[in-house]
């Protein structure tokens, strides 16, 4: 018993860095400042040189297989009872959304662990699972619901109109008023549901130039589960996957105005989390959830008894070096 409770620690947070591949839209190719290991990346930048540990390493040519494998103990914990958070972090271009979300053919994350789930499930004679999702956006410290009917079309519409508010109850399981939650009997359902929480997040950005990298998206699957019949009461846990905004800082970009504000909030937003993360790390004294709406929102899914998965994305390229070393950072402090 005491050994699994140490393990179980150990084995809490875990931090997994994925490289991506060169792009034609890269113009340095040739140099090449990061040295990929199988658990740790070395950066080597003007004379000096980095070393950053990993739980496990994803290099360019690991495909979406590779990287799910890795993740599917954790959706399994989830199935168990556990709340679990995988997290997409890095800057805008290297990969987040792509390790989440994929494309048709190469399905990434969620659609993944949406097929897996029920796949598991039915492998499971002796509980019976209900699942139900919701789909969230967090921009500017506002929470807007993607799988609501009658979304507004243009984004600052909507911005005010969905700003849902975030309550505690006593025993601390955090609600959010009036976010949807729709019942997902089967993959097939998961999926269109899943479809349409995307589209919405892309068509309300259309006239905000790549707005989505300065948002959160989140994906909020919640796990019944009944072991037998005489059993009263559920299991109930939440698994949460989050395509995090854009890690990079602003000086560099030369952001002005909105754009500043939305740089500003989701690195407020970062910082939080890196935060919070940092405080379970240290397993005791105070956890600082109240800094952000995305760290409140996910208070109840990030704490004792629960997994998380930090996904750190970071470019090959000379021209990211800055980015990918705040990067790496940020992932240190959370392992
Ligand atoms: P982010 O969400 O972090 O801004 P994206 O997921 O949009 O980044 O990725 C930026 C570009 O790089 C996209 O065109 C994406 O398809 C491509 N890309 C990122 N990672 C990979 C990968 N591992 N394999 C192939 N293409 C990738
Ligand atoms: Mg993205």
């Amino acid at each position: 018993e005491a050994l699994n409770k140490i393990l179980d620690i150990k084995g809490t947070i875990r931090v997994f860095c994925r490289v991506r591949p060169f792009l034609w839209t890269d113009k340095i190719r040739d140099q090449e400042p990061v040295s990929i290991g199988l658990d740790r990346i070395v950066v080597r930048s003007s004379g000096s040189r980095k070393e950053f540990g990993f739980d496990k390493v994803f290099h360019q040519e690991a495909n979406q297989e590779d990287v799910f494998v890795e993740v599917e103990p954790i959706l399994r914990s989830a199935l168990d009872g556990h709340n679990v958070c995988i997290f997409a972090y890095g800057q805008t271009g290297t990969g987040k959304t792509f390790t989440m979300d994929g494309t048709t053919v190469e399905p990434g994350i969620v659609p993944q662990a949406l097929e897996e789930i029920f796949h598991q499930v039915s492998l499971d004679n002796s509980s019976s699972f209900t699942f139900s999702m919701s789909m969230l956006e967090v921009y500017m410290g506002n929470l807007r619901d993607l799988l609501a009917s009658k979304p507004a079309i243009r984004a600052n519409e909507t911005v005010a109109r969905c700003n849902l508010n975030i309550q505690t109850d006593p025993k601390g399981l955090v609600e959010i008023e009036g976010l949807t939650e729709v019942d997902i009997p089967d993959f097939a359902k998961a999926r269109w549901w899943y479809t349409k929480g995307k589209r919405f997040r892309h068509t309300s950005w259309t006239n905000v130039n790549e707005a989505s990298s300065r948002s959160h998206c989140l994906t909020r699957i919640i796990i019944c589960r009944r072991g037998d019949t005489r059993e009263a009461r559920p299991k109930v846990s939440k698994l949460w996957m989050v395509d995090l905004g854009g890690s990079e800082r602003l000086l560099k970009t030369g952001a002005t105005g909105q754009t500043l504000d939305e740089g500003r909030a989701i690195n407020l937003s970062l910082s939080a989390l890196g935060d919070v993360i940092a405080g379970l790390r240290r397993k005791r004294g105070h956890v600082p959830y109240r800094n952000s709406k995305l760290t409140q929102i996910l208070k109840d899914s990030l704490g004792v008894g629960s997994k998380v998965l930090m996904l750190v994305h970071i470019s090959p390229s000379q021209e990211d070096v800055a980015e990918t070393i705040c990067s790496l950072s940020f992932a240190k402090r959370a392992r």
